[in-house]
């Protein structure tokens, strides 16, 4: 293997054949522009498309690309948690491979980056070409996330980000199944700032993100670093209990001035017996959306599992805890222990 590149750049791939050539240019564009080393690394996400293949044959003609295909889809923010465990650059980016990100606006980043910031995220100035829904859910979604999470995550920012390799160290430490990256790179801290930029229409092909994986997203992101919705139950259970108390008053009082009749019935009685068992139910799913991911956690199941890689050096893959690769030799004996990171002042 050469030196250590300058820059590594990590896109997800999942069904994405229609976009790969051009991302590939555009990515080739902005960087050969700036004139400092780079690679490209492309996860291939459980690719069904063809966009492997492609993968490959851009892969053989340019040696700054490496391809690590997992055996399945395991979803967007463990392919770019891949992506980061191989990359060797002195800074790691984050892009879609839709298009969506400019490569253009790298070069942006990386400016910013040689200033002393340690994490330059994009921020969303505009949203091109999105349905109505699709931007009014993520309006919502990124304003609730940064009020009620415990660190500063900065609204209408995606993954799409430039990280120092010392932040990249401490996301690989991270081995969390339940993933928000953004936040993630958020609550490593040091020097942070962002970029303004337009996010465009997606260039081919569909998003991948139906409504049902936006919010396990959301819940992914919620849960991942706040426990907001744990404490909210105390409150809900002061105001029931001082209502309570107050109806209580209420009835029995109107009870000695009219007579057993009044308030009698069953309709009052199951309304209200409905109503609270909705609020039980929905504190239970709340818990249980805790205890879950808490069993996840507790069971350590490797984030991904690799089934060929195209572009890594030996050394590298057998570095990797998961992976076994196809057309280098087989490794035996992958279940080193990654080599752990001191970071100063940061409790893992
Ligand atoms: N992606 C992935 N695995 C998935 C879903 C998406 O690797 O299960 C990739 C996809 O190929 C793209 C990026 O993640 O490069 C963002 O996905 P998408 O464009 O569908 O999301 P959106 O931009 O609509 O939020
Ligand atoms: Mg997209």
């Amino acid at each position: 293997m050469t030196a250590r590149p300058m820059y590594s750049i990590v896109a997800p791939v999942f069904n994405e054949a229609g976009n790969l050539q051009r991302f590939y240019q555009e990515v080739k564009a902005a960087l050969d522009g700036i004139g400092e080393s780079w690679e490209l690394l492309l996860v291939n996400d459980g690719s069904t498309d063809g966009s492997q293949e492609l993968m490959l044959q851009l892969a053989e003609k340019d040696s700054r690309l490496r391809v690590i295909s997992f055996a399945r889809n395991f979803g967007h923010q463990i392919a770019v948690t891949a992506g980061v465990d191989y990359a060797r650059g002195r800074a790691v980016i984050l892009i879609d491979a839709d298009l969506q990100d400019p490569p253009a606006v790298m070069p942006r980043l990386i400016a910013k980056w040689k200033e002393g910031y340690d994490v330059v995220y994009a921020v969303r100035a505009e949203r091109r070409g999105e349905s109505f829904w699709k931007r009014f859910s993520a309006k919502i979604f990124y304003r609730l996330i940064h009020r009620i999470t415990d660190i500063d995550i900065p609204v209408d920012t995606g993954d799409f980000r430039l990280m120092d390799e010392r932040v990249a160290a401490v996301l690989r430490q991270m081995r969390e199944h339940h993933r928000f990256v953004r936040g993630m790179t958020s609550w490593v801290g040091y020097k942070q700032t962002g970029v303004e930029y337009v996010r465009e229409q997606r260039v081919w092909g569909e998003t991948k993100y139906p409504l049902r994986k936006m919010i396990a997203f959301a819940l992914d992101a919620v849960t991942s670093f706040s426990f907001f919705p744990l404490q909210i139950m105390i409150y809900m259970s002061l105001i029931l209990a001082i209502a309570s108390l107050l109806v209580g008053l209420v009835i029995s009082s109107l009870r000695l001035a009219m007579g057993e009749e009044f308030f009698g019935g069953q309709a009052t009685t199951i309304i209200l017996l409905l109503l609270l068992s909705s609020f039980q139910l929905f504190f239970l799913f709340v818990i249980g959306q805790y205890v879950a991911r808490t069993y996840d956690e507790s069971r350590d199941r490797p984030l991904y599992v690799v089934a060929s890689t195209f572009g890594l050096s030996e050394a590298q893959v057998a570095n990797q805890r998961t992976s076994v690769a196809s057309n280098v030799e087989p490794v035996k004996d992958n279940f080193v222990e990654r080599e752990t990171v001191e970071v100063a002042g940061h409790g893992v």
